[in-house]
């Protein structure tokens, strides 16, 4: 009776919620499954997943990543560069070096999240190849 699952506090199976799948790959971690490590190196997403053999080489985050961090890194060190300038007035040498070293960190620590996010959403919301998956867990053949 698994299609027939009626009870709201239970998912259906073949339901992919969108939010524990988008934290799951803020975190770098399979969306499906949660304990498969999602990114093979620093930003090259894992063919299948090595725990639950869920594919993931379906997703197309292409440029989305990296225009949302730094949609949110400008729109979080531009008024706070405002602020620095106008309670301290440091060299300006001093601002533009400082805050290019908190801008890469900052760019460095969130593309990775913010990729594996854009991994989760397309894989929750079926986009690109994402539909044709089977949602079943499956072992790893060894
Ligand atoms: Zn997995």
């Amino acid at each position: 009776m698994i299609e027939d699952n009626k009870n709201p506090a239970l998912p259906a199976l073949d339901e992919r919620p969108t939010k524990p799948a988008m934290i799951r790959g803020w975190k770098q971690l399979c969306p499906q499954c949660g304990t498969g490590p999602m990114m093979d190196g620093y930003l090259t997403v894992h063919d299948a997943c090595e725990v639950c053999g869920e594919e993931l080489h379906h997703q197309r985050a292409d440029d989305g990543p990296a225009y949302v961090t730094i949609l949110i890194s400008g729109h979080l060190l531009a008024p706070m560069l405002l602020i620095a300038f106008e309670m301290f007035r440091p060299d300006p040498l001093l601002l533009v070096v400082g805050f290019s070293i908190i801008f890469v960190a900052m760019a460095l620590f969130m593309l990775p999240r913010i990729k594996g996010a854009f991994v989760g959403l397309q894989w929750a919301k079926r986009m690109h190849g994402f539909a044709e998956t089977e949602s079943t867990i499956t072992a790893p053949a060894e």
